[in-house]
């Protein structure tokens, strides 16, 4: 549909996000479902501030956004309403403006979850888990791994104090699921002695980390665990190939980032895409 004055408008705001898939995602999903709106890159510096994002979405008449780090948690004091997913996470990772109110969403937990379900029919439920890292994607999938149940949620990361100061707020959020909420330092003795029990096993950290995850043992995980890492951008995600080769089951995040957009689409639209379609088209090189 070609774009006219009456299009909606929707985008990505971080900077950088020219590499970005959502666009390419997210056009095909409103051409599919013959949508009269349009999702743009909208580049913006790391230290461009909720107030000022805010009053873009506002001002511009954005329909909706989604947000990359540092965003995420730094338009929250400026936001109208909070999902519950948003305030289990303590982040937004979707901004729709309805009536000039600015409502929060977070997708990336969501996301996460049903690409495992998708990928491995895996209920975590009674599992035991392990997070590397824990910024804004470890403390939103660590929310609904905890929420959904599972017996322990353990964050490993480089900076302990973010690890505690994480599991002391989602703690804070979750209530009675917090409990299985512990956390570690980003070590191989500390990966080897949490993942030798481990489920699931959950590589959010950014791309810096790969050496360090590259020396970790990679047999300690059971053969019938799941390794998963949300970097789908990394051609070279650490240990990925070597649990492949294991015949472990793994993710490589371009489920999770479907679903994460297909979530948040459906709170714009009434209509229920396929994520399994969208990441055939994906694969297939047809959207890129
Ligand atoms: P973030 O808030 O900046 O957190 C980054 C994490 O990586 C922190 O735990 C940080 O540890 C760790 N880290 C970075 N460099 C490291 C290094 N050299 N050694 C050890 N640890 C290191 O970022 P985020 O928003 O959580 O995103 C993390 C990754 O997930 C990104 O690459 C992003 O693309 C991906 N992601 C994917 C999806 C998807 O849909 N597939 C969705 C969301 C995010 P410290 O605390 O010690 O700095």
């Amino acid at each position: 549909m070609t774009p006219t004055g009456r299009t909606a408008v929707f985008g990505l705001i971080g900077q950088p996000i020219a590499h970005s898939l959502s666009p390419s995602i997210w056009n095909h999903l409103f051409a599919e479902h013959q949508m009269d709106a349009v999702y743009v890159a909208l580049p913006a510096p790391p230290d461009a501030g909720g107030a000022a994002l805010a009053t873009s979405i506002r001002t511009l008449g954005l329909a909706a956004v989604n947000l990359t780090i540092p965003h995420k948690t730094a338009i929250l004091p400026y936001l109208d309403e909070l999902s519950d997913a948003a305030r289990r996470a303590g982040a937004v990772n979707f901004v729709r403006c309805v009536d000039g109110r600015l409502l929060g969403d977070n997708t990336d937990g969501g996301g996460f979850m049903l690409s495992l379900s998708l990928e491995h029919g895996l209920i975590v439920k009674d599992r035991r888990t392990v997070i590397l890292g824990a910024g804004g994607a470890a403390r939103a999938v660590a929310a609904e791994l905890a929420y959904s149940g599972a017996a322990e949620v353990v964050l490993l990361n480089r900076t302990a104090e973010r690890a505690h100061q994480a599991v002391v707020d989602l703690r804070a959020a979750l209530g009675s699921a917090g409990r299985a909420l512990a956390h570690g330092s980003l070590t191989a003795d500390s990966y080897a002695r949490r993942a030798a029990k481990a489920d699931l096993v959950v590589n959010c950290t950014g791309g810096g980390a790969r050496g360090l995850i590259n020396g970790f043992d990679p047999t300690i995980l059971s053969s019938d665990a799941v390794w998963s890492d949300l970097n789908y951008w990394d051609d070279r995600p650490p240990l990925l190939q070597l649990h492949r080769d294991r015949q472990l089951k793994t993710q490589d995040g371009l489920m999770m980032l479907v679903c994460q957009a297909v979530l948040a689409f459906q709170a714009v639209s009434d209509a229920r895409p396929d994520p399994r379609q969208v990441f055939d088209a994906l694969n297939k090189g047809w959207l890129r």
